[in-house]
């Protein structure tokens, strides 16, 4: 499970390797899999505890509860466009951007989208 003691302000340095409670050198490590996503982190090459990427970590969790929830979002009007406003938490856990362009499927009567 994650660790709480991050360190949360990194410099480039830091990022390469951390040091680990253990004492010995944690290198940073790209494409772990944390609950079936990939993450980058630090593992530790003596105890092999992980340390996992803050942000990344936080994304994921925030994904497995949204998953686990319904999100109400609200339709708006933009000229003769029906617009659908997305809540701030969705556009972090799936790391949507303005501009971005996306897939529109239609299962039955529910609208599913999928990042292009
Ligand atoms: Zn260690």
């Amino acid at each position: 499970m994650i660790k709480n003691h991050y360190k949360w302000f990194l410099t480039e340095d830091e990022k390469m390797t951390i040091k680990c409670m253990c004492g010995a050198k944690a290198p940073y490590v790209r494409n772990m899999t944390f609950n079936k996503y990939k993450i980058d982190g630090w593992k530790c090459k003596k105890c092999k505890e992980i340390y996992y990427e803050p942000i990344q970590a936080q994304k994921i969790l925030l994904l497995n509860k949204l998953k686990k929830e319904k999100v109400k979002a609200k339709l708006g009007r933009i000229r003769s466009n029906l617009i659908l406003r997305l809540p701030k938490n969705i556009e972090f856990a799936l790391g949507l951007k303005q501009g971005e362009k996306v897939l529109l499927e239609i299962e039955g009567k529910n609208l599913k989208m999928i990042p292009a």
